[in-house]
């Protein structure tokens, strides 16, 4: 193996991972007009149903453009030696490791942001503006942009920092120290998350005393589950399409409802999706979530101990001083195949997990307010009502709105 092979292997799996989505986006598309099945005729009337299929065509036209773009832009890159000169850049600033990585990849970072911010713009002004659901302001695009920005050097630049720091003292055994880092700073992340991230981008408040709430609560105290911390969130201010979500354990545990949601569902409907919610917690998907994640980690840092060191890596990517950080953008592009297969074994679990999330919902309160419930937000959202079972399989990390709605009657 010399670095030209490994670099036309790299290519090769950029080239066919590009094709194998395009193949499912295009199998997915063709099926944007079949007929409503009958379970579902109920969720849009015949105008809605057009806008939805208008929806749907308008973004799959526009990720065709992004994604051909974006995939012409990393070849160039790569036939450009991009990484050698981002390298050398970085080099010309300073002689430490960790100096250089964090430079190297600032650029890289900030680089592909700015090409994506007219994509993005475009997407919530122009596409999500047409079909009504875009609520953000300008100020608030950039704002949200600067704090995704400033909180990725942050926390991403800490993190590579130590982990790079970690392999120059310790060398191959860097892998064990930089998994204990990840896995103590996602355990906190999944513990605070609620506390910390959420009020960078949003506010929250505790959900109002009155009817709703006594139904949360006699609800929670039939299954033994202590919810006292419910807080509804501002998504409206971005978006009309509504969410709701499970974060934290122990103490910390607690459910999230956006505002939209709560004006879009009567009570039932909103005991029932927190029905839901309780499910995953009492079936341990949130923490088998987290372990799973961890020992994939784990893996894959070990597996990075593997070759990390070896120059073939930054070489393959045209750059003649190996390093680390090179390293590391080699290993993903080549691991990326091997993630892609992780990701739907999980999806396939997710998937699963959904299911039983819904069968404690319909055991332990009721099934046809979740049913209405999961019409709304699909007819809120504009879904796809007949996705192409071979992108459900690879993309969909929840069941069809139709498997959904036939299981929950069954
Ligand atoms: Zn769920």
């Amino acid at each position: 193996m010399n670095a030209t092979t490994l670099f036309y292997i790299i290519i090769a799996i950029i080239i066919i991972d590009f094709i194998v989505d395009k193949i499912l986006d295009a199998l997915n598309a063709k099926l944007y007009s079949d007929p409503i099945p009958e379970e579902l005729t109920d969720v849009y009337d015949q105008a809605e149903y057009h806008k939805s299929q208008d929806y749907k065509t308008t973004n799959y036209k526009f990720g065709l453009i992004t994604s051909t773009f974006s995939l012409v832009l990393t070849l160039a890159f790569l036939g450009l030696d991009g990484f050698e000169f981002v390298d050398n850049i970085a080099r010309s600033y300073s002689n430490n490791n960790i100096i250089i990585a964090l430079i190297f990849f600032g650029i890289i970072m900030l680089g592909s942001d700015i090409i994506n911010t007219p994509f993005t713009y475009y997407q919530t002004f122009v596409i999500e503006e047409k079909f009504g659901f875009n609520k953000t302001t300008k100020a608030t695009f950039i704002l949200d942009k600067l704090k995704g920005l400033l909180m990725m050097a942050i926390i991403g630049g800490g993190l590579l920092a130590l982990i790079i720091w970690f392999y120059d003292v310790t060398g191959t055994h860097f892998w064990l120290y930089a998994w204990a880092l990840v896995a103590a700073f996602s355990i906190f992340t999944n513990m605070f998350y609620a506390r910390l991230i959420v009020p960078i981008f949003n506010k929250q408040t505790p959900l109002e005393t009155g009817e709703l709430r006594n139904k949360i609560s006699a609800y929670a105290t039939s299954v033994g589950f202590n919810l006292d911390k419910i807080f509804v969130i501002d998504g409206s201010k971005r978006s009309t399409k509504a969410n709701a979500y499970f974060s934290g354990f122990g103490s910390e545990k607690r459910v999230t409802l956006y505002d939209t949601l709560v004006n879009d569902l009567d009570d039932e409907e909103i005991v029932a999706v927190l029905a839901h919610e309780v499910g995953h917690y009492k079936k341990k998907h949130i923490i088998f979530n987290l372990i799973t994640s961890l020992l994939l980690t784990g893996v894959t840092l070990f597996i990075l101990s593997i070759f990390i060191s070896n120059p073939l890596l930054s070489n393959a990517l045209g750059v003649q001083i190996p390093s680390f950080h090179v390293g590391l953008i080699a290993f993903g592009l080549l691991y990326s195949p091997i993630s892609e297969v992780t990701g739907f074994v999980m999806n396939h679990f997710s998937r699963k997990f959904e299911y039983q999330a819904d069968n404690y919902a319909k055991k332990t309160y009721k099934s046809e307010p979740l049913v209405s419930s999961l019409k709304k937000l699909s007819k809120n959202s504009l879904s796809n009502l007949t996705p192409h079972p071979a992108y459900v399989w690879v993309h969909y990390s929840h069941p069809t709105l139709l498997e959904r709605v036939r299981n929950l009657r069954m």
